[in-house]
């Protein structure tokens, strides 16, 4: 489970969020939608210390931090509860498919190279991707990098995952495959917390278990997917998803 209490963020002088209150429980799917600019990604990366929170209470699986103090430990030990899917992909550009997945495992984990290759492969497999294991990222499509990225996630053995944007990169024919998926991800793994930033409202709908509309750094509206994207309440949310029809 994800709980966050307080949680701000200010860069130089901008204020991007300053008391931000959320629970995701295990298994739940938390899509979140809003404009470009609103703190999405500056919230995700706050959780696995990508960029350092200023104040906040924010418990991650069997992990815990209160900003500003965070120990070095501490921080090790919540970089390793959850995994990130990156808009952009983030894969290097150097390493095959398969090391890109195994890269984890043998630095982080010290699992030997073998072992890791063959649980890279097991996980390229879930994503279709068996035949690419030897590729380079620059030999793949961005949906395919995308997948190999998933498989890297899946890897980690980490029960929480945070997608920001998985397919905004993407061009439209390449969505489908990446949103499948990430839905057979889902749904393999009901023991999984999910935070989805996610402007596919559809797939918003059919996995999300709750969704919150974010605005400049608050958190507007939030509720079932059914509830908050066919019957927003707020204006700001009815505003924001009129350009989506
Ligand atoms: P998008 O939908 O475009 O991805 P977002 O909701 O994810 O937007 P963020 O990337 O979280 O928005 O950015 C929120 C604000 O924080 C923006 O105004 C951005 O310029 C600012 N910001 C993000 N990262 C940094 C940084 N490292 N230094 C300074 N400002 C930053
Ligand atoms: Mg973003």
């Amino acid at each position: 489970m994800i709980e966050i209490k307080h949680l701000a963020k200010t860069f130089s002088n901008h204020e991007i969020f300053s008391d931000i209150n959320l629970t995701v429980n295990t298994g739940e799917i938390l899509a979140i939608i809003g404009p470009s600019g609103s703190g999405k990604s500056t919230l995700l990366r706050c959780l696995n210390l990508l960029e350092q929170p200023d104040q906040g209470e924010v418990t991650i699986g069997d992990s815990h931090f209160t900003a500003p103090h965070i120990s070095k430990k501490q921080a090790v030990k919540i970089r390793q509860e959850s995994t990130m899917v990156f808009q952009q992909f983030n894969l290097f550009r150097q390493k095959t498919a398969w090391q890109n997945v195994a890269e984890n495992l043998v630095t982080v984990k010290k699992i030997a190279k073998t072992a890791a290759k063959e649980r890279a492969l097991v996980e390229l497999d879930k994503v279709g991707l068996s035949e690419y294991a030897n590729f380079y990222p620059g030999q793949l499509s961005g949906g395919q990098k995308q997948r190999v990225a998933i498989a890297r996630s899946l890897a980690t053995d980490s029960k929480i995952l945070l997608l920001d944007e998985p397919t905004s990169a993407l061009d439209s024919e390449l969505v489908g495959e990446v949103l499948t998926t990430l839905k057979s991800v889902v749904e393999e793994h009901p023991d999984y917390t999910v935070i989805l930033v996610s402007h596919e409202l559809e797939f918003v709908k059919e996995v999300a278990t709750q969704v919150i509309f974010f605005e400049d750094g608050q958190i507007v509206e939030s509720g079932q997917p059914k509830d908050v994207l066919s019957h927003p309440q707020e204006t700001q949310t009815q505003r924001f998803l009129s350009r989506f029809t």
